[in-house]
């Protein structure tokens, strides 16, 4: 019986890694809230690197603000620069929301964030007033840079916002909460689709879709605004308490939908990711109990849609084939459960963490699929590069920072996930939903055309 084998990397260092640290995930949710604006609490290289990934991403500048500790703050603590940071953004920007986040040195010296955010409130009524001070919320998020990863700094920060924000209970809002994970635009654009083909409303924690990707409109009066349109209101979070439930589209970002399960029992369904046609049915499925509505004939059709495409291209193009999959542990999973309803094998499965959700979801992946699965957990893409050196396999799907080995190995690599740098335009195409993966066997089906068809003869080279 074909079975997941888990690999976990022995290598105590890590070479090209696949995950980078917590507050990176955290300024991600943040960014997906209407004039909601991060703030490091670190040093400002912990802002920089990220502010350049995600304008070499989403192409797009993003407005992420950082207390800029030094050698000072190390022997005398972080807290004039916090207090005096925070008061500066409120009376500048005017943020709806402030995510006060922390790094592995504000952690590691011990900055006790919600003390001196209490005093920086004090400070902002005396600097603003009353009125105006109270207009802006302030959470403080946790993500200790020396454990785990982005990937739980965005499940701190979704927790964060929930447990500070969400009020007590009163009518129903008829609505759902989803957490879609770190997705691009364009897959919560698809998500916001599918909501309303159901005719179900729905809180998008968070909304990164337009703040990523808002249009540019030029005038003659006006300048760029500051913020950008679009993403969640602090309103919005603030009523995920009265919602008829909470999808989470990913295991590793469960806690703020056990969190409103626990504290008032919004009830709370964690993942898998709608890639592919089981786990979009599972999507819907939820959506349907959630809201109680039916699932309507349109979205029955782009679903007839996805299986045509898979009638059309996979036994004379797909089966068979052998792929490598890797990235965000979510996406992997969906693609790899794809892949086998494509016909094709999930060879190998690498991801930088060590998530149980994650291993569990594969050994589901790899029952359903005739051959032996590689699961490679905490994993870098050193590793990944000297597993398929002796274990070939005939595509790639993951990030661009894979680019360079796929070349080396002469494999080819379709670009899905975060970060793609070196195509533009991905992250305006969905891949999640039926549409998302009409999407997806498009591009996959392509790269095997132009990898290993003859152009001239239009023949199979091998
Ligand atoms: S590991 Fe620590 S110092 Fe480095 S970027 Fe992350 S939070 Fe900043």
């Amino acid at each position: 019986m074909s079975c997941a084998n888990v690999i976990k990397k022995e290598r105590t260092s890590v070479i090209n890694p696949l995950v980078t640290c917590q507050p990176m995930g955290a300024m991600y949710a943040v960014s997906g809230i209407r004039r909601g604006l991060p703030l490091v609490h670190g040093s400002q290289g912990c802002s920089t690197f990220v502010r350049y990934s995600f304008s070499r991403h989403f192409r797009e500048p993003s407005e992420i603000a950082v207390t800029s500790l030094h050698e000072d703050a190390a022997v005398f603590g972080g807290r004039k620069n916090l207090i005096s940071g925070i008061g500066n953004l409120a009376i500048r920007f005017k943020p709806n929301l402030i995510g006060a986040i922390s790094t592995c040195s504000s952690e590691i010296i011990g900055d006790d964030m919600e003390g001196f955010i209490k005093v920086a409130r004090e400070e902002m009524k005396k600097r603003m007033g009353e009125k105006e001070a109270e207009k802006v919320k302030i959470v403080p998020i946790s993500t200790p840079s020396f454990v785990e990863t982005h990937f739980k700094g965005y499940d701190n920060a979704i927790k964060a916002l929930v447990n500070n924000l969400a009020c007590d209970p009163s009518e129903s809002n008829e609505k759902v909460n989803i957490i879609p994970g770190m997705v691009n635009p364009g897959d919560i654009r698809e998500i916001k689709n599918i909501l309303n083909l159901m005719g179900a409303e729905g809180i998008i924690l968070t909304d990164i879709s337009d703040p990523f990707d808002s249009p540019l409109r030029p005038s003659k009066t006006e300048t760029k605004p500051f913020y950008p349109k679009g993403g969640t209101t602090v309103e919005e979070i603030e009523d995920t308490s009265n919602s008829l439930g909470t999808i989470s589209l990913c295991g590793y970002a469960g806690s703020g939908a056990l969190s409103l399960e626990k504290k008032y029992d919004v009830p709370a369904a964690v993942g898998p990711i709608p890639i592919g046609i089981q786990n979009t049915d599972q999507f819907l499925r939820n959506l349907k109990k959630f809201t109680g509505l039916e699932i309507p004939d349109t979205i029955l059709d782009e679903r007839g849609l996805l299986i045509d495409s898979m009638a059309d291209l996979v036994s004379r193009y797909l089966f068979g084939r052998k792929v490598a999959i890797f990235g965000d542990p979510a996406i992997s999973s969906g693609i790899a459960r794809f892949v086998c309803e494509l016909g094709m094998t999930p060879s190998v499965v690498c991801t930088g963490v060590e998530n149980p959700e994650f291993v569990e979801e594969m050994k589901k992946v790899a029952k359903e699929s005739d051959e032996h699965v590689d699961v490679l957990i905490r994993s870098d893409l050193r590793d990944l590069e000297t597993y398929l050196q002796e274990n070939p396999v005939d595509l790639m799907i993951g990030h661009s920072d894979g680019r360079l080995f796929a070349k080396h190995l002469d494999i080819p690599l379709i670009r899905v996930g975060y970060p793609v740098y070196d195509r533009v335009g991905y992250h305006r195409v969905p891949i999640v939903g039926y549409n998302g993966g009409i999407n997806l066997i498009d591009r996959i089906t392509n790269t095997v055309f132009e990898k290993y068809y003859d152009k001239e003869h239009w023949k199979l080279q091998q």
